[in-house]
């Protein structure tokens, strides 16, 4: 991996830069663009043809002063180190922009559970939690599901850390199966949260979704619930690109007039990607993976994987998109956000965009904590006022010092950060 798409650099860049302009002192610098404690790992599975195969995994907490180090575990055959200490840092700005008690880790196995049978699933879930359980726990590190991770393989995790501990621990994992400790609501939280921010900062502006187009990447867990919201809005989403598992290769899905996003569900497997055939069924035009940066829309929503839009391809964003809203977790390049900028296209970024899903979760450890649970409408008001309230805040510093908005929400969290470092006298 060069380092211009090494999302470890990437996060760091964007530390530096902002860390800089707050001239912060150069010992806490120094201690916040690194993992606290890093964990790498091999898990050995039973296959069900009796061989044995090694996957590698990965644990990183990158910062635990504000509480336990929180984020989830990515599922995916490229998986890297360097990915997931970036994805362990920008979870500590997201815990701190929306100010949850909660720190920054993330962690994740190079796999690919599509070709896994269930079996094999659970027994690399369970190898996973038994190399880690002495460092994880629900006051030290908690993690959750992200790309490719289900409420499923939360619960296997959490059954083998309770079967090791001999004792109930529901604050161990977020993302559990309602019912099964899990909060109603998250399945939706990282979407809705996404347009819960793009609500804020448009009316800011003295604007509204209303009437507004918009072209995704990613139709998952969080491309989907998005969708689904925008158009509950009152937008119209007229592109989805997404992954087809057959094919092995990304297309965008377009439908003239809009896509029906109930249909384009019901075309998704398992792991969130999209039958080709399925969606021409349904009427859509299929097009190359990468059209849905073209597509005429007023708003762009990367909500599948890190490095998607570059200096590269930058240039083929349609002249028509007037905000990017970065629902995935490093999609835009730092070397791509001035050029970007300097279209006059707002970019809400990627750690206050999705941080939903992150303070659903720290709702879920509430109400597991106090054994009660809150309907599903009680939650949702509650995450919009979080996520409102951290936009604002955003958008508000941003005006005062005239930076983007990226740089003052990482004002605001690395302030919260730091100080925390510093009040526990670390630095
Ligand atoms: P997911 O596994 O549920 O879905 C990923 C989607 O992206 C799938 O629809 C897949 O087909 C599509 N995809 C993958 N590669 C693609 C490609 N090259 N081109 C087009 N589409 C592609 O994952 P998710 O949970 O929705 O996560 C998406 C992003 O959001 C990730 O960056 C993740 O870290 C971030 N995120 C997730 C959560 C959460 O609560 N799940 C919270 C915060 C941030």
């Amino acid at each position: 991996m060069n380092n211009a798409s090494n999302p470890y650099v990437n996060a760091q860049t964007q530390f530096d830069t902002v860390a800089e302009a707050m001239s912060l002192d150069m010992s806490m610098r120094e201690y916040l663009r690194v993992s606290a404690r890093e964990f790498v790992f091999s898990i050995p599975v039973k296959m069900d043809d009796g061989t044995t195969k090694t996957y590698m995994g990965f644990r990183i907490q990158h910062n635990n002063a504000r509480g336990p180090s929180k984020g989830g575990i990515r599922f995916h055959p490229d998986e890297t180190l360097d990915t997931v200490r970036a994805l362990a840092m920008w979870m500590t700005w997201k815990s701190a922009v929306v100010d949850i008690p909660l720190g920054g880790g993330k962690g994740g196995i190079a796999c690919d559970p599509r070709t896994m049978s269930m079996g094999e699933q659970e027994r690399m879930c369970r190898g996973y939690v038994r190399q880690l359980s002495s460092t994880i726990g629900p006051l030290i590190d908690i993690p959750a599901p992200d790309m490719m991770s289900s409420a499923q393989h939360m619960l296997w995790m959490l059954d083998e850390y309770e079967t090791i501990m001999r004792a109930h621990y529901p604050g161990v994992i977020t993302g559990k199966p309602v019912g099964m400790g899990g909060s109603l609501g998250r399945a939706e939280a990282t979407g809705y949260g996404v347009m819960y921010t793009l609500v804020e900062a448009l009316r800011l502006r003295g604007d509204s979704v209303k009437g507004k187009t918009a072209s995704l990447q990613g139709f998952g867990a969080v491309g989907e619930h998005a969708a689904r919201k925008f158009e509950e809005l009152g937008g119209i989403v007229t592109a989805v690109s997404c992954w087809d598992n057959n094919d092995k290769k990304a297309y965008t899905f377009k439908k003239k007039g809009g896509l029906d996003i109930n249909a384009l569900a019901a075309a998704k497997d398992a792991y969130r990607d999209i039958d080709k055939e399925k969606a021409r069924d349904i009427g859509c035009d299929i097009l190359p993976g990468d059209a849905w940066l073209s597509e005429e829309a007023d708003i762009l929503i990367p909500a599948a994987q890190e490095n998607e839009i570059t200096t590269k391809n930058l240039d083929s964003i349609n002249k028509s998109v007037r905000v990017i809203c970065e629902a995935a977790n490093g999609p835009t390049t730092p070397e791509a956000d001035p050029l970007i900028l300097a279209k006059d296209i707002m970019i809400i970024p990627d750690f206050l965009c999705n941080a939903g899903g992150v303070t659903c979760s720290y709702f879920e450890q509430v109400q597991g904590n106090m054994n009660y649970f809150w309907g599903k409408s009680e939650v949702l008001i509650k995450l919009e006022t979080a996520m409102t309230a951290a936009c604002t805040a955003v958008c508000e510093l941003a005006e005062e010092k005239k930076v983007p908005l990226r740089d003052a929400a990482y004002m605001i969290s690395i302030q919260r950060v730091a100080d925390a470092v510093k009040m526990r006298g670390w630095v």
